[in-house]
């Protein structure tokens, strides 16, 4: 493909981007095709997999009254063939072909050649785009080459074009009942209304929200501009003798246009039509830079960006009153393209009802602690919806589906609304479980402990009983510093745990930085993050923290005899015994201090296929092994845990997945270690009926998910739960896995807890 031709549908492309409606985009797309191969027509049909019609929604060529009015079955036409096989159709004589239909509103009569190419987006059919000419011939392999690619290129764009147009559609009333798939992140069931939180300096996340007070919102615009022309002015003064002249005017260039009168009146008149600030300087900004988009000369078009960064710099300056100016609503359902764990603090109260982030998957930190604070989430949505549409609008959200419902209709709510009086019913009976053993109907008993760490916050909101804590992430008094925090700090915020669950025992993880776990002060830069350096490997290359960090654990534990260190990603036994090395100096260096402090237990994390390989190794030289589900899955099945894309991938009950946990409790068993699970997947119903069987000695769960575990382990006979085991054992893939396991949890009326059917 030549560079003319790639430049061509680049162009398309983003005439496609910068459009703000369903329909400006098709047409922009057909215009573009026909402007590039002059065709006679071209035309693009949605497809509506729910009701299997191909729709006519754009064209050039055809009759534009058939827009929108013509509906041709799956079944039918040329249109259809292409969606039943996904493949590209290309007919010389069209109306020979048997799967023919003529269309008379459409206005085809004078075509006769035929070109359709599927648009496919992740699995999902999307749409044809058909080109027709009124001679008889084959379209060239040019053609079909130029087609094949646009239509793989502009799929996401289609796909974000079609579910905005169903957005607005929903918003402004003309459809009820929309919904969104996409990933479940916590469960449960909640309905609130969307505030935005958009990304710090992302002017393209920026909802447009109604202002009451253009007046305050002009203020403070007036005053976002003279900040940033300022700044922008002083860059060029502290540059004088650093950068040539030349260079230096650019910042001059960017003050200027900062400063430009009509960026000003522009934005003002938007703001007393009614847009808050942000949303008013949105839309001028992308209506400049779509202006300086549009120009053939390239170095015109690369003035949009600088648009868009002048824009973000005005932003930044307004962002920091706006969101603390912020009156939530009593319900919260917090939405931004990509949330953090911090984020949620900045709801405040206990008004957060749910979440929806563009990014994250089930498995992501947010997702975590989501689970942890009992709010039902759901994430993945990014590229598929303009999340900033969702602010201010009612929305329901479903944690067990990861389905997002927009501008629900009344028998919706109705319908949920009863769904959420049973999960509260199923909830209340849960809570008598609070104070009653994890033990089988036969006697088995599994200890349930709390991961804790995310938010310190935790233990005060969810009052579950728990029996200790299994696992500590000791990230986060890491995270929200501007340095590596002293000794004495650490011991202080361990000691706090420490004592507060003694006698129950407290595992402390040591600092599992790097990944997506990533320290202000001390960043990483990685091809790879998570294959990198990480965990264990890090604090085995800096004694300085790593002995700090565990002279200040056992200095936390003097005087009472309830902790244990766990040892995050080890892959190899060398790293095990170093760090155990470790673990003996820091304890001989504070009991030269004078201190008196039992020896903790150590455990490992198996969370490495490595480590699975070794667990014999392993399981020798340890008192407890703890398998770390989030990571284990992630490295075994080659599944980023943070990855929308591969998320449905991510599957705790694949073969290889009970495979290796059946390795590393055996291997438990035969040196008598502790066993604990304390990933993520220890909260998964169906996976707990077959860590029963596998005879763990303790899940460590998110506080969340603990009464909902205890429900599941008091509802199976230790000897049911091996049968099921032994069944299961003969599946080479996890759906019948789960279908059986669901039926067993339904037959004992726990269905309610994974909605599976929903
Ligand atoms: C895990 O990987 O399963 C785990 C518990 O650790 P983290 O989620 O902190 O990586
Ligand atoms: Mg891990």
């Amino acid at each position: 493909m030549t560079s003319y031709t790639l430049n061509t549908i680049h162009k398309i492309v983003k005439s496609i981007d910068r459009s703000t409606d369903l329909s400006s985009a098709l047409n922009n797309l057909v215009q573009g095709i026909h402007d590039a191969l002059n065709v006679d027509v071209c035309s693009l049909y949605l497809s509506d997999n729910t009701t299997d019609m191909n729709i006519l929604m754009a064209t050039y060529g055809l009759n534009q009254d058939a827009v929108g009015t013509v509906e041709i079955p799956y079944s039918e036409g040329l249109v259809g063939l292409v969606t039943q096989t996904g493949e590209t159709v290309n007919i010389e004589n069209a109306p020979t072909h048997p799967r023919f239909k003529y269309i008379p509103e459409a206005g085809e009569d004078p075509f006769f050649s035929f070109l359709g190419v599927p648009i496919n987006h992740h699995g999902e059919h999307l749409a044809v785009l058909v080109i027709q000419e009124e001679s008889t011939r084959r379209f060239g392999d040019q053609e079909i080459a130029f087609m094949t690619t646009l239509a793989t290129m502009i799929s996401g764009n289609i796909a974000f074009a079609k579910a905005r147009g169903l957005l607005e559609d929903l918003l402004s009333g003309t459809k009820t009942s929309g919904q969104f798939k996409g990933i479940p992140g916590a469960p449960g069931i909640t309905i609130g209304e969307g505030v935005v939180l958009y990304n710090p300096v992302d002017l393209s996340s920026v909802p447009n929200r109604y202002t009451a007070n253009p007046e305050k919102e002009e203020t403070r615009f007036r005053s976002a501009i003279q900040k940033a022309v300022t700044e922008l002015q002083n860059i060029s003064q502290l540059y004088e003798n650093k950068l040539p002249e030349a260079d230096r005017l650019l910042f001059d260039a960017y003050a200027l246009i900062a400063s430009d009168k009509e960026l000003l009146k522009a934005t003002i008149e938007r703001i007393h039509e009614g847009n808050w600030a942000p949303g008013a300087l949105k839309e001028t900004i992308e209506e400049y830079a779509g202006q300086f988009e549009n120009m053939d000369n390239e170095y015109m078009r690369e003035r949009a960006n600088d648009m868009r960064d002048i824009g973000n710099r005005i932003l930044g300056y307004l962002q920091a009153e706006a969101e603390s100016d912020r009156d939530y609503p009593d319900k919260v359902i917090l939405v931004g393209e990509n949330l953090s764990p911090l984020d949620l603090s900045k709801v405040p109260g206990n008004k957060l009802a749910g979440i929806v982030s563009g990014h994250g998957s089930g498995y992501s930190h947010l997702a975590i602690l989501a689970h942890a604070l009992n709010i039902p989430a759901v994430l993945g949505f990014f590229g598929q919806i303009p999340m900033s549409k969702l602010d201010g609008n009612k929305l329901i959200i479903d944690g067990y589906s990861g389905q997002l419902i927009v501008a629900p209709s009344e028998t919706e709510l109705e319908a949920y609304g009863e769904t959420i009086d049973s999960e509260t019913e199923l909830l209340k009976d849960l809570a008598d479980l609070n104070d009653k053993p994890a033990e089988t109907p036969d006697g088995y008993r599994i200890k349930l402990y709390t991961n804790m760490g995310l938010l310190t916050r935790v233990r005060h909101l969810i009052d579950v009983a728990t029996e200790g804590i299994g696992l500590y992430r000791t990230e986060l008094p890491f995270m929200v510093k501007d340095n590596f925090p002293s000794e004495e700090e650490q011991c202080t915020i361990y000691r706090q745990v420490i004592e507060a669950y003694a006698p129950r025992p407290v595992t402390l993880r040591t600092l599992d930085a790097g990944g997506d776990k990533v320290l202000p002060y001390f960043k990483i830069k990685e091809p790879n993050p998570f294959l990198g350096w990480r965990g264990i490997r890090v604090t085995l290359d800096h004694p300085e923290i790593m002995l700090g960090q565990l002279r200040a654990m056992l200095r936390a534990s003097e005087g009472f005899e309830n902790l244990k260190i766990l040892l995050p990603m080890i892959s190899s036994t060398s790293e095990l015994d170093r760090s155990i090395r470790f673990i003996h100096r820091a304890h001989e260096q504070v009991r030269d201090e004078g201190l008196e402090i039992k020896f903790p237990q150590i455990g490992a994390m198996i969370e490495v296929p490595s480590a699975v390989y070794q667990i014999n190794q392993i399981a020798k030289r340890v008192d407890f092994v703890s398998v770390g589900t989030n990571d284990l899955i992630q490295y075994l099945l080659a599944i980023d845990r943070n990855n929308e894309l591969v998320a449905k991938l991510f599957d705790p009950l694949h073969p290889a997945v009970l495979k290796a946990l059946s390795d590393i409790a055996k291997a438990a068993k035969k040196y008598d270690k502790h066993l604990s699970i304390c990933g993520e997947a220890a909260g998964d119903p169906l996976l707990a009926i077959l860590l029963i069987a596998l005879s763990v000695d303790s899940l460590s769960l998110s506080a969340g998910d603990l009464l909902r575990i205890k429900s599941v382990i008091r509802s199976f006979n230790y000897e049911d739960a091996v049968k099921l085991w032994k069944k299961v054992q003969k599946f080479d893939n996890s759906e019948p896995t789960r279908l059986l396991l669901t039926r067993e949890l339904e037959d004992r009326g726990l269905g309610g807890l994974t909605r599976a059917g929903k």
